[in-house]
């Protein structure tokens, strides 16, 4: 794995190399990273995969079809869907974002979300994309 180049003619360094095999300018270290740093990229990693394995959970079809029939009885909102399924935050959001989506609900104001489909419906409702 190339780690930095020359700063003045660009040429691959390794890092044992004081100088530029290629200009001869005196190569610098890159900047070492310090704990904090690599915490907050860990960080950053870990949500990136958490996001993306909430995504494919929520678009299993059992659980979106137990979303809807909740949403239906109940009313669509993140928190009941997190309590009443036992889900992550991520996970009601994607699937509240994806019933809005299809336009099974839709927000008319201020007040939440507003149902567009009937308990005997949320049987029937196609469950892709
Ligand atoms: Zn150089």
């Amino acid at each position: 794995m190339q780690l930095f180049y020359c700063r003045k003619c660009g040429a691959p360094l390794r890092k044992s190399d004081r100088y530029c095999p290629r200009c001869g300018t005196k190569a610098v270290d890159p900047p070492e990273m310090t704990e904090e740093a690599a915490r907050e990229q860990i960080g950053i990693l870990l949500e990136y995969i958490n996001r993306k394995q909430a995504a494919q959970r929520q678009s299993d079809p059992n659980l979106r079809r137990r979303a809807l029939e909740l949403v239906a009885e109940i009313g669509a909102s993140v928190t009941m869907l997190q309590r009443k399924m036992e889900i992550g935050a991520v996970e009601a959001e994607l699937l509240i974002d994806w019933m809005a989506q299809k336009g099974y609900i839709a927000r008319p104001d201020q007040k939440g979300w507003r149902v567009l489909f009937t308990p005997e419906q949320a049987r029937t409702l196609d469950l892709g994309d």
